[in-house]
């Protein structure tokens, strides 16, 4: 019993003096000789867009910085623990794409109380938040845009095929598959993808509208409960996500359609390559590329040059800083004509 105490005891003292060793070496910030680490949480693995940005941060600081990129599981609170754990291991930089977006302030203020510079991405803090510290940014897009382009793929849609309405009664009748709600990108793309179809003049009736929460298998289930519930008055699907369009599209083939001339219009956002192969197929009318790349690239740039102790320009990150903390990647419609603008 004795004898494992002391072997305990000196192994705990090693480990922690290689551990503090390792940590104060790369907190000796400024211009720092040694690689510097940032840390990354994601909100969860488990999301598809999210996957591909993670895999973008990653190759993007190849032998320049060591990331190290943990999955916050969906939990705010496990987030929060990770973010702790980054900060006692004096990181030098912190990336995180938060659980709930409306607390950030929390995280700001750690980040701050312990100067190490932070850069959220995905999931846009508050504007209030984001006033609380100069040395916190964000990288994303504008969720309105990637609503107005999704509309207008709609749009065009409508206006060459006079058989999508097929009451005709001269309106557009929709049904709604919704992401997170509280997201911004949930609640904007819901709202500017209908205001686009609108502003081209065309009269719109939601016939229903329910969260997917971004997952292909709950926008499976939400189409098909559409379907048993309105059938054929259904004349366009919006999804706010590539994901949940796919799994309209699994609920749409198990009731018949896109076979035997029967077709149903369904948009996404994101162009990942699920999303791409069935705009190939033909099952996916359009979707609008949210660049994956770019954000993750922008993301690690932006979290290495604060590292470095300089504050990020469009010189040190190759991306246009607005409002002195804002990164904004832009959106792209895409449809079977330009397949190839998607390809990451
Ligand atoms: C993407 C979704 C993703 C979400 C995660 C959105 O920008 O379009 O596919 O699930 O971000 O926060
Ligand atoms: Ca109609």
């Amino acid at each position: 019993m004795k004898k494992a105490g002391v072997i305990l005891l000196t192994v705990t003292l090693l480990l922690s003096t290689v551990f503090t060793g390792c940590g104060s070496q790369q907190s000796s910030s400024g211009n720092t000789q040694s690689k510097p680490t940032i840390g990354v949480a994601i909100y969860k693995f488990d999301d598809t867009f999210m996957t591909g940005v993670r895999n973008n941060i990653s190759k993007a600081a190849a032998d320049s910085a060591t990331v190290d990129i943990v999955d916050s599981q969906n939990s705010q609170p496990t987030q929060n623990d990770k973010v702790d754990l980054f900060i006692t291991k004096k990181y030098n930089a912190l990336a995180i794409n938060p659980v709930d977006r409306t607390t950030a302030g929390v995280l700001i203020e750690k980040a701050q109380k312990a100067n190490i510079p932070v850069v959220f991405f995905n999931r846009e803090p508050l504007a209030d938040d984001m006033k609380k510290w100069d040395k916190v940014y964000y990288v994303g897009a504008k969720a309105e845009q990637s609503g107005s382009l999704q509309g207008q793929i709609v749009v065009d849609y409508w206006k060459s095929h006079p058989e999508a309405d097929k009451n005709k009664d001269g309106k557009m009748q929709y049904v709604m598959l919704k992401g997170e709600p509280g997201h911004q990108d949930a609640e904007l793309r819901t709202k500017y993808s209908i205001q686009a179809v609108q502003d081209a003049g065309i009269q719109v009736e939601k016939l229903a509208e329910d969260t997917g929460m971004w997952d292909r298998v709950k926008g499976q289930e939400k189409m098909a409960a559409f379907l048993a519930s309105l059938g054929d008055k259904i004349e366009v699907v919006f999804a706010n996500n590539d994901d949940m369009a796919l799994g309209a599209i699994e609920a749409l083939k198990a009731a018949g359609y896109f076979k035997d001339g029967k077709y149903m219009p369904v948009v996404g956002v994101d162009a990942t390559a699920p999303g791409v192969a069935a705009l190939k197929d033909g099952t996916m009318l359009g979707t609008v590329l949210n660049d994956a790349k770019n954000q993750g690239i922008a993301t690690f740039k932006v979290a290495y040059v604060l590292s470095q102790g300089q504050t990020p320009s469009k010189e040190n990150t190759g991306y246009e800083i607005t409002d002195g903390k804002y990164i904004w990647v832009p959106y792209v419609k895409i449809t079977k004509d330009n397949i190839a603008d998607a390809q990451q």
